[in-house]
């Protein structure tokens, strides 16, 4: 079985039983049933349903954002927020999703031309994680539908309530029977249906253990497979920056999701010109925040999905400190019955330590001073993911240079970075591969066939 506790105050929630073989065979072959006639579907009626999803999210949006908080702790504001987000996801395909499919023509030197088609593929495999557990399965979903594949979702084990959800709003929709399915599956399960024939590939959201077990499992069986593991964003400011918003902008970044986002700024590297202001004002800001009931709209974020998360972000503080670093304040766990932590800073971060390798999936900010901006660069690119950055300076000149010179999928200037419907997603170095959302989220899992014509 699997259950579901609320982080909120350790009670169990439910209990989902897991899939037998048998069971997981007959998804497997409903996926491929699905797929023998949903690829021939034409594209207006897969936009179509997307509409219908985007209205289910819609009606039940409360009933979904619940059972988000409950399951994994998010306070119910971002939960809502969450599924707004899904809501835009679905109707961007919607609307946009066919012009991305219209085949392109090249005339060829050698005479005729060679044109090419987007088809698809088959049935594709997720296997997805608990921090945003709608957004990141919908922006697998969505685009699936679109480009006339099927989907199969193995859920992390403790947002099974959500998994069941996500199936629940496709079938509503109307969705031809199969062409999305939960697989509610313990991570041994998967290798297996990755071999499976009916399966063409394989994404994967998680951390780096995970991207490679899936990741080396899809390769001895010639099977694509996209990755979005984990992040130690950089978050730099410079002197010419507004620093009152930026501030506020890392605090957000750094707290949003209680810390448990692979895109929120984790590193805050600041020129050493402001590097006191910032650490006065960012200091003020994070002792400020308030960890509390998920559901009460006072509180700025709410426990760690869990206890164990909540253990894993502690021990990684006692590790931090025997390596050198100071922990200036928070990062300690509230009493209580809930796995909540408070808010922390922490500076003196060896360049050369454990901790540079690691992802911090809680509300810790590590702070760094920059001399100028090849060290904010140095620091920035001093780990070995490359996913997110975001940088503060109006220079366009150093601009440039950060767009050019920091090591990451995706840099955000003087904002937040966010990932939205229409902008490609995702990283490079251990952050993963491959790009989700956007255009090239589309066509990640399809077939580019060239078709020469005289
Ligand atoms: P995992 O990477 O273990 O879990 C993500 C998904 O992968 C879950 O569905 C999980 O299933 C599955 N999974 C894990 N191991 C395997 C495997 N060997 N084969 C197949 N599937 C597997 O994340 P955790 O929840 O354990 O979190 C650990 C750390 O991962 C966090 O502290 C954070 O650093 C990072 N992380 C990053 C995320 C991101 O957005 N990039 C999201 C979540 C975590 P199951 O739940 O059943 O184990």
């Amino acid at each position: 079985m699997f259950k579901s506790v609320n982080p909120a105050n350790g009670q169990e929630i439910a209990a989902y039983p897991e899939l037998s073989g048998a069971e997981v065979e007959d998804k497997l072959h409903k996926a491929a049933e699905a797929y023998r006639h949903w690829r021939e579907s034409p594209v207006s009626e897969r936009a179509a349903l997307l509409k219908k999803i985007a209205a289910q999210y819609e009606a039940n949006k409360d009933r979904l954002a619940r059972m988000a908080t409950m399951e994994m702790g998010k306070t119910y504001a971002s939960a809502v927020g969450e599924v707004d987000k899904c809501i835009a996801a679905f109707h961007h395909y919607a609307e946009h999703g066919p012009a991305m499919l219209v085949p392109l023509r090249h005339a060829l030197s050698t005479g005729g031309s060679a044109e090419l088609h987007w088809l698809p593929q088959g049935a594709v495999l997720a296997v997805m994680p608990w921090n945003f557990p709608y957004w990141q399965v919908v922006r697998f979903i969505a685009p699936t539908i679109l480009a006339g594949n099927v989907g199969l979702l193995k859920h992390a084990s403790n947002v099974q309530g959500v998994a069941g959800l996500l199936e629940e709003m496709v079938v509503a929709a109307g969705a031809p029977v199969g062409l999305f399915q939960n697989l509610s599956v313990k991570s041994k399960a998967v290798a297996d249906i990755i071999a499976d024939d009916r399966i063409v590939a394989v994404t994967l959201t998680g951390s780096e253990g995970a991207g490679m077990a899936v990741a080396g499992q899809a390769g001895r069986q010639l099977k694509k497979v996209v990755l979005e593991l984990g992040g130690s964003d950089p978050f730099i400011v410079m002197p010419s920056a507004d620093l009152d918003t930026a501030v506020r902008m890392a605090v957000k970044a750094r707290i949003q999701n209680t810390g448990q986002s692979c895109i929120c700024g984790k590193r805050m590297i600041v020129h050493a010109d402001i590097y006191e202001a910032f650490l006065a004002k960012f200091s003020t800001a994070m002792k400020a925040v308030k960890a509390g009931d998920p559901m009460d709209p006072a509180s700025d974020m709410g426990p760690l999905s869990s206890f164990e998360q909540r253990d894993t972000v502690l021990q990684q503080l006692v590790e931090a400190r025997q390596q050198g670093a100071k922990l200036l304040f928070g990062g300690e766990a509230l009493p209580g019955p809930g796995a909540y932590m408070s808010a922390g800073i922490l500076t003196e971060v060896p360049l050369d330590s454990p901790l540079m390798h690691e992802e911090i999936f809680g509300p810790i900010a590590m702070l760094f001073r920059a001399a100028n901006i090849d060290e904010a660069i140095r620091i920035a690119n001093n780990i070995p993911f490359g996913l997110g950055s975001s940088v503060w300076t109006n220079d366009a000149q150093e601009q440039q240079r950060f767009i050019r010179d920091i090591q990451a999928g995706m840099t955000a200037i003087n904002q937040m970075l966010a990932s939205s419907p229409e902008a490609p997603f995702g990283g490079i170095k251990r952050s993963g591969h491959g790009r989700e959302l956007g255009t090239h989220g589309l066509h990640e899992f399809m077939n580019l066939k060239t078709v020469l014509r005289v």
